[in-house]
């Protein structure tokens, strides 16, 4: 009885995760009043799935609690960043489903603040330029187990730093020649207090602060002082950035900014078959090995956009794999199925044929044409249905028709009767082939008119029920099916092998003399569609009325399981 209740009660209540518990508590206490949250990306490159974690989370808990969630660009590195980057961000966002309102900021814009910063630190003698080299300061880091040792420029006056600072500012001095660098502790145990450098000579335009800088501050000094300025109340990020926690808050309270944003940790999204990282999608794009950052193998938003994912899927995802605070990997099946409840729900029915075989109806009348009406979605009413044409010569799927076949086959064979969905029932009764391959070429059935609708008034049955287009009336195109990008289940964890050699060949198949119905001519591109028991399909961005492009989203579950047990 006890068991009943207590499963009852887990499944109605809507599970609550570790970061709501944080929140709930602080508001609860009074700690915090409201709650500011933010999604901080850095503009080096496209944003991936695990990124639509974190936006999902980020400005899902705002929605939750009635709070507001920034956008902000963690743009302290020229070298890497672009406006391209920007753009595909704002893009992906919008996209998924969320809206920063007038509430995008760059952690560029602080640039002056955090230079001022900078000069505090030194004033009050946290901080120091020093002149040892990028390499020399990697020495006298020390390591986890051995302590450092203190730079010699470690001890300065700060009316030296101060001037030193203003030179490097002022582009006296080479790369890598001067730094300014964080008074904390070379023999701390967390390697980030070991007195981190703050600001870097980098002689290089911004895309947005142009020729302004030729010193830009670390990622470690602007993030946590970018949120504080923001006034963030809940920072949170992947689990990595635990440890340079105690050099946020180090920096707030050297800084005396009473605004103290708390950092909140959650485990990385990590997808099966896949990698998560931009520098290492930005190896398949700059190699060429894909095609561009939103090809639909990619684990890319734009990719994900591109292959026919819905943004409600995607962030269905997100909710079902809820956060944790231990690493794991989710299964790719786990996001296939999430776009095919979605799918299955929000998209048309249409038929197509990937793999033509010619049918000829012998005892179909030359010159008629019909209108079959056709239901638009079996789970949505309001859909209706629409007039699909048929004629004398078809085109069914090749892998249909078996001139051998076992009796477990259901599909069409010489003598075998089937039905074509929504029209009638055919009997194959002649092959035709080519005399000098053996190859099918065509097939010649007869039709029982009795049976229009697909239904025999006799209550004749007939096992299988297959999908065609009429030959005359259906329209060519070229569908891409895709497979996995990497034929390992973990590309990146084997030690010393580059995670390229994982690619799999076969991700990408393209087939160019597919069949469509006449009805997809005007159907606008990324329209979403179920091939009827092929998969789901979307209209490729670049398709034209005079050359359809498709791409398969995700296959049916029955086409999977079934070419598994074949
Ligand atoms: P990458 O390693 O792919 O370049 P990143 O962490 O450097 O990712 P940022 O632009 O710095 O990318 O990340 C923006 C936000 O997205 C950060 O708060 C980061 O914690 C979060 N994020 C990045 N990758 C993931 C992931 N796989 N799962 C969940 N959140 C992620
Ligand atoms: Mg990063």
């Amino acid at each position: 009885m006890k068991n009943t209740n207590e499963k009852q009660t887990n499944e109605t209540k809507k599970p609550v995760n570790f970061v709501q518990s944080i929140i709930d508590e602080d508001l609860k206490t009074g700690k915090r009043t409201e709650v500011h949250t933010r999604f901080p990306p850095e503009p080096n490159g496209y944003l991936h799935i695990g990124h639509a974690k974190s936006i999902c989370l980020n400005f899902g808990l705002a929605q939750q609690y009635n709070g507001i969630c920034n956008l902000r660009f963690d743009d302290t590195n020229p070298t890497k960043e672009d406006v391209e980057y920007v753009e595909s961000i704002k893009e992906d966002v919008h996209w998924l489903g969320f809206d920063w309102k007038d509430r995008m900021f760059y952690a560029s814009d602080y640039f002056e603040k955090l230079y001022q910063y900078a000069l505090q630190l030194i004033k009050s003698g946290n901080a120091y330029v020093c002149e040892l080299s990028g390499d020399e300061i990697k020495e006298y880091r020390g390591t986890p187990t051995r302590p450092g040792k203190e730079s010699p420029y470690r001890n300065r006056s700060v009316e030296e730093s101060l001037s030193l600072f203003e030179q490097m500012r002022e582009g006296k001095f080479e790369e890598g020649t001067h730094s300014l660098r964080a008074k904390i502790d070379m023999a701390s145990p967390n390697m980030h207090m070991r007195d981190p450098i703050v600001y870097r000579i980098k002689k290089q335009n911004h895309h947005r602060t142009g020729d302004k800088w030729c010193i830009y501050p670390m990622y470690d000094f602007a993030h946590g002082i970018s949120d504080a300025i923001e006034g963030i109340t809940h920072s949170i990020c992947t689990l990595e950035f635990e440890v340079h926690r105690p050099l946020y808050d180090w920096f707030l309270i050297a800084l005396n900014i009473d605004s103290r944003p708390q950092q909140i940790e959650f485990a990385r999204l990590n997808l099966s078959y896949t990698v998560m990282s931009k520098r290492k999608l930005m190896e398949l794009v700059d190699e060429n090995l894909v095609d561009g950052w939103d090809d639909p193998r990619m684990p890319t938003v734009s990719g994900l956009r591109r292959r026919g994912y819905t943004a409600a899927s995607i962030r269905n995802f997100a909710n079902t794999i809820g956060v944790a605070k231990r690493d794991n990997v989710i299964d790719v099946a786990l996001l296939e199925h999430s776009v095919r409840e979605d799918l299955n729900k929000v998209s048309n029915r249409v038929m197509s044929v990937l793999n033509p075989l010619k049918v000829i109806i012998d005892n179909y009348p030359e010159n008629l044409d019909e209108e079959i009406d056709a239901i638009n979605n079996p789970e949505d009413a309001s859909k209706g249905s629409r007039k699909v044409p048929f004629s004398k010569e078809l085109y069914i799927e090749r892998d249909d028709f078996m001139e051998e076949a076992p009796k477990k086959f259901f599909r069409l064979a010489p003598g075998r009767e089937v039905r074509l969905r929504y029209a009638y029932y055919i009997t194959c009764v002649e092959v035709v082939k080519d005399e000098n391959t053996g190859d099918v070429i065509e097939l010649h059935c007869t039709y029982d008119p009795e049976t229009k609708g697909g239904s025999s008034p006799d209550g004749r049955k007939v096992k299988g029920t297959l999908h065609w287009v009429s030959a005359k009336h259906a329209l060519d195109a070229e569908v891409r099916l895709y497979d996995r990008l990497f034929v390992d289940e973990d590309p990146l964890g084997k030690k010393g092998v580059d995670f390229k050699k994982f690619l799999n060949k076969d991700s990408l198949t393209i087939l160019n003399n597919c069949k469509v119905e006449p009805g997809l001519k005007n159907a606008a591109n990324g329209s979403l569609l179920q091939f009827e028991r092929l998969g789901y399909f979307c209209i490729d961005k670049d398709s034209k009325p005079d050359k359809l492009l498709f791409n398969r989203t995700v296959a049916l579950r029955d086409s999977w399981s079934k070419m598994n047990k074949k």
